[in-house]
């Protein structure tokens, strides 16, 4: 049987669309990438990828590339801010390999955009990068996209991948749907390892690579050693002090030191070390109806449906799942007139799972950011202890979420969907199909 070769249309070429990119051109259809941006980049700071995204990356043939880049962290730790004790840990060597069939990564954000970048152009993707390639209208029932040149593009499928300040989903809602405030921010900075191993005590976080996070009242910290050029990543996070309207501007240093003046010694010496910060608000979004239009012909990923917090380190790799998940979907489809159930059992198969990603990391928040007192003594002796159970404050340390979280395999979700599909359309009802898994 031939197999009917679409025109897919992807807005946006962070590291979703790009994901969704690379799985949709091996699925054997057409793609092209618009961009907004006069380049492809990504904003200088750390990302961690975790199994749950590694193995869609791996299965893409990116393995090598990513290894090369990235480093390896033993454990991610929690630790008590005020002398920086592991209050718990969570090994990942050899567990995300033996467990999960991929490895924990972190690394350069734009060395993992990079590597995609690379993967779309060895495909023979067409990947525009032009500041005339933003998207500023969608014709869904077309489908086409209107750019802010005036110009039209049609396809036979359009994929949202535009982030979190989405153009695309407010089109397809039909109305203004600005991200929420999430009384948060977070202060990104990168320090030369050079310059942390001239000191005795931060010796220790360049030389055995893990995720360290600092818990305390109402904020955190969370470092881990990138690979290249050497830096080391920091994030801090603390309440939103920032001016109505602003998203992203650069901080003074004092002001990061003042909020954590009472933190461990060894971060705030790490924090002496800044020249320069960068600050951003932390935004996610409420859970939407529906990703996909009733004319069967486009669809939403990545933080354009399901912006999360950070607290989990998740939010790149949903986006990377989507666009795993639909690639792999597309790859089956027989006939044309397929696609608007397929749009459905894809956004079936993806939105419980976003949607508990992103209600647990904002729970995370009331577990990393607890004020001295009661609770967070409750806490840190549960921490100790290490009796682990469901409900476990270590989320990554908890069995079911953790095999929940890191033990998502979506190629074999989209064998069981499609089986069930194809039985369901094979009796004509391919249009009303809703997977149940
Ligand atoms: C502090 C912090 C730390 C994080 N750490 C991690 C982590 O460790 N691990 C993890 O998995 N996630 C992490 N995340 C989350 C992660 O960064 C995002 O979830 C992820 O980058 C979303 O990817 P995306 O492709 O959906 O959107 P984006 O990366 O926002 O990409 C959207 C793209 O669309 C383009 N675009 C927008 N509008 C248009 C338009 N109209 N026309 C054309 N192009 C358009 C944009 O220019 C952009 O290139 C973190 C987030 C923050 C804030």
């Amino acid at each position: 049987m031939l197999k009917p070769r679409l025109n897919v249309l992807i807005v946006g070429a962070g590291l979703g669309g790009l994901s969704a990119a690379i799985a949709t051109k091996l699925a054997g259809h057409e793609v092209l990438v618009l961009e907004q941006a006069s380049t492809l980049s990504e904003v200088g700071a750390g990302i961690q990828i975790p199994p749950n995204s590694a193995r869609f990356l791996i299965s893409w043939g990116l393995r090598e590339a990513i290894d090369r880049v990235s480093v390896l962290p033993e454990a991610i730790r929690l630790r008590s801010y005020r002398d920086g004790s592991i209050l718990n840990e969570q090994p990942l060597v050899p567990l995300a390999e033996e467990d999960y069939g991929g490895p924990y990564w972190h690394c350069h954000r734009a060395d993992f955009h990079k590597a995609l970048v690379d993967k779309c152009y060895a495909l023979g993707l067409t990947v525009k990068v032009r500041i005339n390639s933003m998207v500023t209208k969608i014709d869904f029932e077309a489908p086409s996209v209107t750019l802010s040149t005036g110009s039209t593009i049609g396809a036979d499928l359009i994929v949202g991948a535009d982030g979190l300040k989405s153009k695309c989903r407010e089109q397809f809602l039909g109305r203004s749907d600005p991200p929420h405030l999430t009384g948060d921010l977070a202060y990104r900075i990168l320090i030369k390892v050079d310059e942390m191993r001239k000191h005795k005590d931060l010796e220790e976080f360049v030389r055995k690579p893990a995720i360290n996070t600092w818990m305390g009242p109402q904020g955190h910290a969370v470092c881990y050693l990138l690979k290249g050029e050497g830096y080391y990543n920091i994030v801090l996070i603390c309440p939103d002090n920032m001016p109505g309207g602003v998203n992203v501007m650069s901080a003074d240093p004092v002001e990061v030191r003042e909020f954590f003046k009472s933190w461990d010694p060894r971060l705030q010496k790490m924090i002496s070390l800044v020249s320069s910060v960068s600050k951003w608000r932390l935004q996610n979004s409420t859970e939407m109806t529906s990703w996909t239009h009733p004319s069967g012909k486009f669809t939403l990923l990545g933080d354009a449906c399901h912006a999360t917090l950070p607290y989990l380190a998740q939010g790149a790799a949903i986006a990377v799942e989507d666009g795993g998940v639909l690639g792999g979907l597309l790859g089956k489809l027989e006939d044309r007139s397929q696609l608007p159930g397929l749009l459905r059992v894809y956004e079936d198969l993806r939105k419980n799972r976003t949607t508990r990603i992103v209600t647990g990391s904002t729970d995370m928040r009331n577990i990393l950011h607890l004020n001295d007192g009661e609770r967070q003594k409750r806490r840190d002796a549960t921490l100790l202890a290490d009796d682990v159970r469901p409900g476990f404050p270590n989320k990554w340390r908890d069995p079911v979420f953790r095999n929940f979280l890191f033990g998502y395999d979506g190629a074999r979700e989209v064998e069981v969907a499609w089986e069930r599909f194809r039985g369901k359309s094979g009796s004509g009802a391919a249009g009303a199909f809703r997977a149940r898994l």
